[in-house]
């Protein structure tokens, strides 16, 4: 049985459909998608020596299925330097998101180095009523929550379509380089459509996806957060 199966098969046993950070960024891996490497800590002292064990400086960010927006709850700490920062930054999270969510689960955090700012991307995956599962693409920040500047496509799709959708996005431009960022590789980016595409056309029950931001560089692309939601029935 492949990790990924295993994931699934335990979060639908503990009657969930949304898988953690933690969680949706190990399936990702197992599909090839470069992510993060990210470590749950259950407790503040777990955090502590994990952050230790990674190297500064580190990201705190709550672990809990309940919580999508997890900066909007006051779930997310970056750039950690040392011990000190970590342990107040665990009291912080914890103290302001148990009050928005008195009755979430909360695992606890998920810790993971600062990746290197990129050009951030989004790719996500949603089912139309009418088409099934849809692949989008689009530029992180104001260009999809203002601009609504994305692409989409019916999965599957093929590596052309991949770079079609990257080129027609209207900050495409962007992605050649801006204000002292380096520009983006596209290849890395179409890989990462294509393997997306690919992960749910032959793994079942996928519902929704989320992998938002993407941080791009020069030669390669990392995602820096990671969401997956199952289908109500398996
Ligand atoms: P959410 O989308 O649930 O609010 P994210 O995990 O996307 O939480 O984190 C919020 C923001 O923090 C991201 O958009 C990104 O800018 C930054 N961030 C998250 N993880 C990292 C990381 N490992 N390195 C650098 N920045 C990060
Ligand atoms: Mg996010």
């Amino acid at each position: 049985m492949s990790n990924t199966s295993k994931i699934i098969a335990s979060v639908r046993q503990q009657g969930r459909t949304v898988l953690t950070e933690i969680e949706a960024k190990q399936v990702f891996s197992e599909a090839g998608i470069s992510t993060t490497a990210t470590v749950l800590a259950s407790s503040q002292t777990e955090a502590v020596a994990l952050s230790e064990k990674i190297g500064f400086p580190v990201v705190l960010k709550v672990a809990s299925p309940e919580i999508t927006h997890k900066t909007d709850a006051g779930g997310v700490k970056v750039g950690l330097k040392n011990k000190a920062e970590v342990r107040k930054a665990y009291s912080e999270i914890m103290a302001s998101v148990r009050p928005k969510y008195p009755k979430a689960k909360i695992y606890g955090v998920s810790v993971q180095s600062v990746a290197r700012p990129g050009i951030e991307i989004i790719i996500g995956v949603f089912k139309d009523p009418q088409f099934g599962p849809v692949i989008m693409f689009g530029l992180g920040g104001i260009f999809v929550e203002v601009l609504k500047d994305v692409a989409f496509r019916i999965i599957p799709i093929v590596r052309r379509d991949a770079a079609e959708m990257i080129k027609e996005i209207k900050g495409y431009a962007m992605l050649n380089g801006y204000r002292g960022h380096e520009p983006a590789h596209i290849p890395s980016l179409e890989d990462i459509l294509l393997k997306v595409s690919d992960f749910v056309e032959k793994t079942p029950g996928i519902k929704e996806i989320d992998l938002n931001p993407i941080f791009a560089y020069k030669d390669s692309a990392v995602a820096v957060d990671a969401r997956i939601v199952l289908e109500d029935k398996p």
